[in-house]
C-alpha cells in the first residue's frame, strides 16, 4: 500500500493524474471512490462511459434497456459489430472490464421512469444524462434537481450539440429554468428521423465526462447557468448564460413539482393538473 491506498498498478495507470497539482493522489482516490450513473449507453453515453472508466471512476452505473443495432455503430463506439442484438448494458460492461479492472459496473437494464428514478439516484454521486428523448431528459432534470444530485445534460441534433451542468446547488438554475416544458411531440425530430453526424455525440459526450470528472474532483467551474452550443459545421462553441427562473416549476420560488409523480412524462413533461 502506498499513498491513499493507491497500489503500484494504480499509481502507474493514473500517473498522469497523480502528478498534476489539481488531481494528485487525493483526487484520484476521490475518482476511485465515486459512483456515477450514466443514463443511456448510446451516442453520448459511449464516450462518457469510456472516459469515466479510463479515469478510474470506481463505480459506474449504466441504465439502458436497448439492444445494439447495426445503425448505432456509426457513433456508439463502445459497442462492436459482434454485439448487434445484445443488450447495450452487456457490451458496455465488457468494454469497461477490458479497459480498466478498477471499475465496478452496475447495470440497470431498464427504462428510467418516474417510478424507479429516485431509488436509482440514491445510489450515485452524479448523473451523466445521455438520454435521447425529452421524456427522460425532463425526468432526469426534475428528479436530480429535487434530490440535489448533480447532473450534466447533453443533446445532439445533426451537426449541433448542447451541454449544460447542474451542480446540485440550490442557487443553481436547472434545465427547466431554461426550457420550462418539452416541445410538443413530433415538432423536434430525433436522430432516427433526421440523422446525426457520427462524431458529434463523441464530442458532446466527452464534454459531459469532463464536467463529471471536474465535479468529482471539485475543480474548475462547471457549466452551471451556462449552455454551450457546439456547431460542428462552422466549428464554433457559443456559451449562452441563463439564470434561475423564480417561476420554474421545479426549482422556483413556488414550485408546482414536489415529486416526479406530479409530472406526466409521456409527452410535454408538463405538470399534471
Ligand atoms: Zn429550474
Amino acid at each position: 500500500m502506498t499513498d491513499l491506498n493507491l497500489d503500484p498498478a494504480q499509481l502507474d495507470r493514473y500517473s498522469r493524474h497523480v502528478i498534476m497539482d489539481d488531481v494528485g493522489p487525493e483526487g484520484q482516490r476521490d475518482l476511485l471512490d465515486a459512483a456515477v450513473l450514466v443514463i443511456g449507453a448510446g451516442g453520448l453515453g459511449s464516450p462518457a462511459i469510456q472516459y469515466l472508466a479510463a479515469a478510474g471512476v470506481g463505480r459506474i452505473g449504466i441504465a439502458d434497456d436497448d439492444a445494439v443495432e447495426r445503425s448505432n455503430l456509426q457513433r456508439q463506439v463502445i459497442h462492436g459489430d459482434a454485439d448487434v442484438g445484445r443488450p447495450k448494458v452487456d457490451s458496455a460492461t465488457e468494454f469497461v472490464a477490458q479497459l480498466n479492472p478498477d471499475v465496478d459496473v452496475e447495470t440497470h437494464e431498464t427504462r428510467v421512469t418516474s417510478e424507479n428514478i429516485d431509488a436509482l439516484l440514491a445510489e450515485y454521486d452524479l448523473v451523466v444524462d445521455g438520454s435521447d428523448n425529452f421524456r427522460t431528459r425532463y425526468l432526469v432534470n426534475d428528479a436530480c434537481t429535487l434530490a440535489g444530485v448533480p447532473f450534466t445534460h447533453g443533446a445532439v441534433f445533426q451537426f449541433e450539440g448542447q451541454i449544460t451542468t447542474f451542480s446540485g446547488d440550490d442557487a443553481a438554475p436547472c434545465y427547466r429554468c431554461l426550457f420550462p416544458e418539452a416541445p410538443p411531440a413530433g415538432t423536434v425530430p430525433d436522430c432516427e428521423t433526421t440523422g446525426v453526424l457520427g462524431v458529434l455525440p463523441g464530442t458532446v459526450g466527452c464534454l459531459q465526462a469532463t464536467e463529471a470528472v471536474k465535479l468529482l474532483l471539485g475543480r474548475g467551474d462547471p457549466l452551471e447557468g451556462r449552455l454551450v452550443v457546439y456547431d460542428a459545421m462552422d466549428m464554433s462553441f457559443e456559451t449562452v448564460e441563463f439564470e434561475k427562473n423564480p417561476d420554474c416549476p421545479v426549482c422556483g420560488d413556488e414550485p408546482a413539482i414536489a415529486s416526479v409523480a406530479d409530472v406526466e412524462y409521456a409527452e410535454r413533461c408538463a405538470i399534471e393538473r
